[in-house]
C-alpha cells in the first residue's frame, strides 16, 4: 500500500516551524519520499510553480498569504494540485472553507482541524490516489492495428499485464473475488484490449503461450494477496481452443501446487459459444478440471445459441449474464423478462448466478430484485491494476457499503 503513497509528491504549508516538522514527519511514515514545505502562501505558490505537487495541506492561518488567499490563488491560477485544509479555529469554519474552495473547482481531498492525525492523513492520500488513479480500461479504439509479430515480441518483453474487476454478493456487497483481464501496455500505442490481442493470438497459434504467461502472472498476484491476508478468488478467462488441449489440466494442477493455490478459489470462464463447437472435448475437459477442484462459470450467457439443453451438460458451477441483458433491464421490459427466466434456469440448473456489466443503480436494483448472486460492472468498480485494487479493497469497498447503507 506504501508503494503508491510513496509515488506521491506532498507540499506542507504551515508557519509554524513545529507543525510544518510535524506535519512532514507523518508523511514520511507514510511512506511519501517527494515532500516540500512553505511558510506562508507566497512560498507555497512558487514552490507549485517550480514542482508538481500531487496534494497541498494548507494552513489556514498564516501571515503574509493566509489559506484562504493561497486557495484563491491555486484556483484563480488553475495549478494541477489536491488540497488538504487545516486549521486550529471551529471545524465549522474549516468545513466551509472547503466547500468554498470546491466551489472554485478545486479537488478537496480533507478538511481537519489540528493536530492532524496520521489514520485521517492517510484516508486522504488513499483518497486522492483513488479519486485521481487511471483505471485500466484500454481505449477500444478501431484504429489501433496490432500485427502477431508485435504481440511475440510483447510476450518475450513482458509488455503484456493483468487488470483485475471485482465480483460482490449482492447481499452485503462482499467481495468474492476478482476477474483477472488481460491488458497489453504498447510502447507506442497505450494500453491496448485484449479485444484486439486474443484472437490475433489464436489465428497465430500463440495462445497457449499467452495463457501460460498470463496464468503465471495470475497465480502471483494471487499467492502475494494469500500473504497479506486476503483470500478472495480468482476467475480467469479461458481460450475455447485452450479447451482442446488435453495437457492443459495437469499443467494448471502442477501451478497450483507450486503457487500454493487452493482449486477451489479459481474460476475458469469459458464462452457460452466455446460450448457449440467441439462440446465433447470442451467437456472432458471442463469435468476434470471440476473433478480436480476447480470451479467453471460459463461466460458471456445470452449472446450465443446455447440451450437449456445444452447448458444442463456443462459442469459449471456459474453463470454469467452478459451486459447486453443486463445494463438498461429496467426500461426494457422484454428485456427485462429474458433476463428474470435466464436467472431461474440458472437457479434451477444451481447454478450461481452473476450479472455482468452493472453500469447503473437501476441496473443493480433489478438484480436484487431478481435475486442474483453476484454483480461485476463499472457501477461498482471498473477493471482495475493490481495496486489500485488493493487501495479499492481498503477504502473505496467500504465507502460504497456505507452508501448502500444508507438507501
Ligand atoms: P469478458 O470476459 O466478458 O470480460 C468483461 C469485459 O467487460 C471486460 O472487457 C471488462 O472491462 C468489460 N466490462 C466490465 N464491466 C463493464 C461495464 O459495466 N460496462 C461495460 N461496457 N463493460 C464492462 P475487456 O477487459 O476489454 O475484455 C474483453 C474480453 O476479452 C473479455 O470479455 C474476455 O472474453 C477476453 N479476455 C480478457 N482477458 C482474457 C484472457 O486473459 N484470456 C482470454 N482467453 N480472454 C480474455
Ligand atoms: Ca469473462
Ligand atoms: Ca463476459
Amino acid at each position: 500500500m506504501s508503494s503508491v503513497i510513496s509515488e506521491l509528491s506532498v507540499l506542507v504549508t504551515d508557519d509554524s516551524l513545529t507543525q510544518r516538522q510535524y506535519a512532514k514527519a507523518l508523511c514520511q511514515d507514510l511512506g511519501v519520499n517527494s515532500l516540500f514545505d512553505a511558510a506562508n502562501g507566497m512560498d507555497a505558490l512558487d514552490v507549485l510553480a517550480a514542482n508538481a505537487i500531487d496534494v497541498v495541506l494548507i494552513d489556514l492561518e498564516m501571515p503574509i498569504m493566509d489559506g484562504v488567499e493561497l486557495i484563491r490563488s491555486i484556483a484563480q491560477k488553475k495549478i494541477k494540485t489536491s488540497v488538504i485544509i487545516l486549521s486550529a479555529k471551529d471545524p465549522i469554519l474549516i468545513a466551509s472553507v472547503g466547500t468554498m474552495a470546491e466551489a472554485d473547482g478545486l479537488h478537496v481531498v480533507g478538511t481537519f482541524q489540528k493536530p492532524l492525525l496520521p489514520d485521517a492523513l492517510e484516508c486522504s492520500l488513499l483518497r486522492f490516489i483513488q479519486d485521481t488513479r487511471v483505471t485500466a480500461e484500454p481505449k477500444k479504439s478501431a484504429d489501433i492495428e496490432v500485427t502477431a509479430l508485435e504481440l511475440s515480441q510483447a510476450l518475450a518483453n513482458n509488455e503484456l499485464t493483468l487488470a483485475f474487476q471485482p465480483k460482490l454478493t449482492v447481499q452485503g456487497l462482499l467481495l468474492r473475488g476478482v476477474e483477472a483481464l488481460a491488458r497489453w501496455r504498447h510502447p507506442t500505442k497505450g494500453l491496448v484490449s485484449p479485444a484486439l490481442f486474443i484472437e490475433l493470438a489464436e489465428r497465430h497459434g500463440m495462445i497457449d503461450a499467452l495463457t501460460h504467461y498470463l496464468l503465471e502472472e495470475a497465480f502471483n498476484y494471487k499467492r502475494t494477496w494469500q500473504q497479506y491476508g486476503l483470500r478472495f478468488h480468482l476467475a480467469f478467462n479461458l481460450s475455447p481452443l485452450s479447451l482442446a488441449d488435453s495437457d492443459m489440466v495437469d499443467w494448471l494442477c502442477k501451478l497450483t501446487e507450486q503457487y500454493g493455490i487452493a482449486p477451489a478459489e479459481i474460476t475458469f470462464e469459458v464462452t457460452e459459444n466455446a460450448l457449440l463447437g467441439e462440446l465433447a472435448s470442451a467437456i472432458r475437459t471442463l469435468a476434470r478440471l471440476r473433478l480436480k477442484g476447480f470451479h467453471i462459470a460459463i461466460d458471456d450467457y445470452g449472446t450465443g445459441f446455447a440451450n437449456a439443453q445444452q447448458l444442463s451438460r456443462v459442469p459449471a458451477t456459474e453463470l454469467k449474464i452478459d451486459r447486453s441483458l443486463v445494463h438498461r433491464a429496467s426500461t426494457r421490459p422484454q428485456q427485462r423478462t429474458i433476463l428474470a427466466s435466464t436467472v431461474d434456469l440458472a437457479k434451477n440448473l444451481n447454478l450461481t448466478t452473476v450479472a455482468e456489466g452493472v453500469e447503473t443503480e437501476e441496473d443493480f436494483k433489478i438484480l436484487c430484485e431478481l435475486g442474483v448472486d453476484l454483480v461485476q460492472g463499472y457501477y461498482f468498480s471498473k477493471p482495475l491494476f493490481a495496486d489500485d485494487l488493493l487501495v479499492w479493497v481498503k477504502t473505496g469497498l467500504s465507502q460504497m457499503r456505507r452508501q448502500h447503507e444508507k438507501k
